[in-house]
């Protein structure tokens, strides 16, 4: 063990109200990719930037369109938790995390086992209908053409993900905002901090154990107490619960 991961595995034995907050990162270690980071595959394929497609403006505009890139692209439905989400699903039962905060919207902390996982940008496996907010699973999405309509009243089912122009759930951002508030250990993984609102949720933590760990250099390594460049699966993998 180097010296760094003796000092997380110390902090993680002292701690119990441990907050991990995710970006792409973390799913780009189950095959998800980072649609921010490959544009321009995309632009061979879509004659709209990914940016302008998942917004909520194109989506009223043109739905058939949204859902053609949104079924191509954005359900990776065959992905399966990795070493860090099985990681943080072990501390949470173990009494020592809090919860999850994550940017992701494919919902694996929960399939591995998270119970308290704090969905900022929403999630695929929700949906719901426009018209009469009748609730439809990810299958529905996955198994209609083009425009996918509610079964009861035809209106258009839109996925519970939050676009571009759209704002964030504001209870699921006050709830995050208070676990990392009350954390004794704040974990960031596979976010460059980039990206609204990464950045801002930091400044609500006030506590002097904040991990970064990101395969990259960050902005905020400086302000870390303990950086890690390296891959979130390989650096949770080798810490020991209990
Ligand atoms: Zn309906």
């Amino acid at each position: 063990m180097t010296k760094e991961l003796e000092k997380l595995q110390q902090w993680i034995d002292e701690s119990s109200r441990i907050v991990f907050f995710g970006g792409a990162g973390v799913s780009t270690e189950s095959g998800i990719p980072d649609f921010r980071s490959v544009d321009g595959l995309y632009n061979q394929q879509y004659d709209y930037p990914p940016e302008e497609i998942l917004s909520r403006s194109f989506f009223d505009r043109d739905p058939e369109e949204f859902y053609r890139f949104y079924r191509n692209k954005m359900l990776c439905l065959d992905a399966k938790p990795n070493t860090a989400h099985k990681k943080l699903a072990e501390l949470e039962r173990a009494g020592k995390l809090r919860s999850v905060v994550t940017q992701n919207i494919d919902g694996l902390h929960s399939f591995a086992g998270s119970m308290r996982v704090w969905e900022l940008h929403g999630s695929v496996h929700r949906n719901q209908c426009m018209g009469c907010g009748r609730p439809y699973g990810v299958e529905r999405i996955r198994d209609s053409a083009g425009v996918p309509r509610c079964s009861v009243c035809g209106g258009i089912i839109k996925p519970d993900v939050v676009l571009y122009e759209e704002s964030l759930d504001s209870y699921v951002m006050e709830q995050a905002l208070r676990d990392i508030q009350n954390a004794d250990l704040l974990i960031i993984g596979g976010t460059s901090l980039a990206v609204y609102p990464a950045a801002g949720l930091i400044r609500y933590y006030g506590g002097e154990r904040l991990v970064l760990i990101n395969k990259s250099v960050t902005p905020y390594d400086s302000h870390a107490d303990l950086v890690f460049h390296d891959s979130i699966g390989t650096v949770l993998g080798e810490i020991k619960i209990g």
